[in-house]
């Protein structure tokens, strides 16, 4: 056979009866159960009528049989396509309907109310539980454990991946077989997994991290996961003595460092931590540090991107960067309203181009144009630096630029200086209409609790640390902000929900 991807994974295969995966309930999944149960899942797509290039949507709990069924769609040359189980029915009619696939999983409790829908976009119907049961596997039971794959090369599709929508309408990314196995090869390497790993998987399996970072890495090195179904403080405690990485969000490590059973003991065992999906603040990554003595080691992707950089494995970590440029991978700084390449330490837009760089938008061809320089570079809509000593440093994203009074303000600025005082946890710094100004600057701050936090006298503690055209006009305290299942601040609700503010 000859399939780009898959053919690595079995050139990687440590012996059938190493273990893959472990499920939270114990139950353990073999090399070889990989093998024959993505075989047998994938005869089931090819009678149900699904041909290379077909979708396969996929809106299911997270379980080890999702996994096999993304791993059936590589070999038999379908394009995987994973929605977030957040979606409401109104939104998957239109994923449904946008990515017209041939055949359609969802949870048994919405096949009902989805029997339509997907009907009507033309595809067959099967259901997947977070047990395993359902339809899908109910067929995959007779099917042969020998399935010859499909051939495919490495820039023909192997996903379609939205991303997560925090700025707008989630867009199809197009991932081909290379942008996915050369960024788990590269990150193989640069975080040197070996087949003695094991992760501890508590992240999405729809999303690039937890379905690409995780998954594909594990199986490029014969290394094994506990798959657990979702972020769960006593499920990581008990499993890291047996463990030697986790991949997690921020706020994955916001929990675990106030939880007294992290310690330096209980994380002995384990050899790196690994951060991303969105920033992580210094506090977070000093007090993690002090509690357990590992260095976090942040990193910075997109759904678009797979990986982009990293914190070097060897070398010094630094708190509020996201590293290095990933070997084979470009990274530039470019001025938002000349495009003309930047020097160290200059703030602008972030360009990136590798075999990591997604294959465009799906049905968006204006869009993936628009997004695009001619010389192949990805233009990321991430606003940031490289500093001196080639670290990349985001501030944001170029969509959370306050405009006002004609000058460009980066939120992230003011959210350091907000965030360092006392009883203040964490904010969001957003720009809101203003008549005479463009956009207002306004803070949403989080005070620590039973801290009380008044405006006049934060906007008076920032008035020293801040020239006065980047002072809020005003601050709002809130209980928390809104995020998405990744960790994500979602400051479009926030702009949403202040566009009144100083009308
Ligand atoms: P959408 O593109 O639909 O608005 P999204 O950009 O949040 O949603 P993802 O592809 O899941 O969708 O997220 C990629 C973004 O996450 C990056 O562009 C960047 O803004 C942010 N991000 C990822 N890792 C980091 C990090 N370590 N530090 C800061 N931001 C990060
Ligand atoms: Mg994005």
């Amino acid at each position: 056979p000859d399939n780009h991807l898959f053919d690595a994974i079995r050139s990687a295969l440590p012996g059938l009866e190493a273990i893959f995966i472990e499920t939270h309930d114990g139950r353990v999944l073999t090399y070889g159960d990989m093998l024959s149960m993505s075989a047998h899942l994938a005869h089931v797509l090819a009678t149900r009528g699904v041909k290379p290039g077909d979708r396969v949507a996929a809106q299911v709990e997270k379980s080890a049989e999702a996994l096999m069924l993304y791993l059936a769609c590589v070999r038999c040359g379908a394009v995987y396509l994973p929605l977030n189980t957040g979606y409401t029915l109104a939104e998957l009619d239109y994923f449904f309907n946008d990515a017209k696939p041939a055949l359609i999983v969802v949870s048994p409790h919405n096949a009902q109310k989805l029997a339509d829908t997907v009907r009507g976009c033309g595809a067959v119907l099967e259901t997947l539980d977070e047990a395993g049961g359902g339809s899908l596997m109910g067929a995959a039971q007779g099917a042969p454990a020998q399935f010859s794959d499909v051939r495919r090369g490495s820039g023909d599709l192997a996903a379609i991946l939205y991303t997560s929508g925090t700025t707008g309408r989630s867009k199809g990314a197009m991932l081909s077989h290379d942008n996915l196995l050369s960024n788990a090869l590269t990150l193989r390497e640069s975080w040197r997994f070996t087949a003695g790993d094991r992760l501890i998987h508590a992240l999405p399996v729809f999303h690039t991290h937890g379905l690409f970072v995780a998954t594909n890495t594990i199986l490029v090195s014969g290394a094994s996961m506990f798959l657990l179904p979702k972020f769960d403080p006593d499920a990581i405690v008990e499993r890291l003595p047996r463990s030697t990485v986790l991949m997690g969000v921020p706020t994955f490590y916001v929990r675990l460092a106030q939880d007294a059973r992290v310690n330096r003991d209980s994380t002995a065992g384990m050899r790196l931590f690994i951060s991303g999906s969105a920033p992580l603040l210094a506090e977070t990554h000093e007090t993690f540090r002090a509690r357990t003595g590992h260095a976090i080691l942040e990193r910075y992707g997109m759904t678009e991107t797979n990986m982009n950089t990293s914190n070097p494995y060897d070398g010094e970590r630094i708190a509020g960067t996201v590293g290095f440029p990933l070997p084979g991978v470009d990274i530039r700084v470019v001025d938002i309203d000349s495009g003309a390449v930047l020097h160290a330490g200059e703030t602008g837009m972030l360009e990136v181009r590798g075999p990591n760089v997604f294959q465009g938008y799906w049905n968006m061809p204006d869009k993936t144009k628009a997004e695009f320089r001619d010389d192949g570079f990805f233009i990321t809509g991430d606003l940031g630096l490289i500093d001196e000593r080639g670290y990349v440093h985001i501030v944001g994203r170029g969509k959370d630029l306050v405009i006002s009074g004609g000058y460009n303000i980066y939120p992230r600025e003011i959210e350091s200086e907000i965030d360092r005082l006392d009883g203040v946890l964490e904010s969001a710094v957003i720009g809101v209409p203003h008549g005479d100004l463009g956009e207002g600057v306004t803070a949403v701050v989080v005070p620590r609790s039973g801290a009380a936090l008044r405006e006049d006298e934060i906007v008076a503690a920032l008035g020293d640390r801040l020239a006065r055209y980047k002072l809020p006009r005003r601050i709002v305290i809130v209980d928390e902000l809104p995020r998405n299942t990744m960790g994500k601040v979602q400051k479009n609700l926030l702009r949403d929900t202040y566009k009144d503010l100083y009308t």
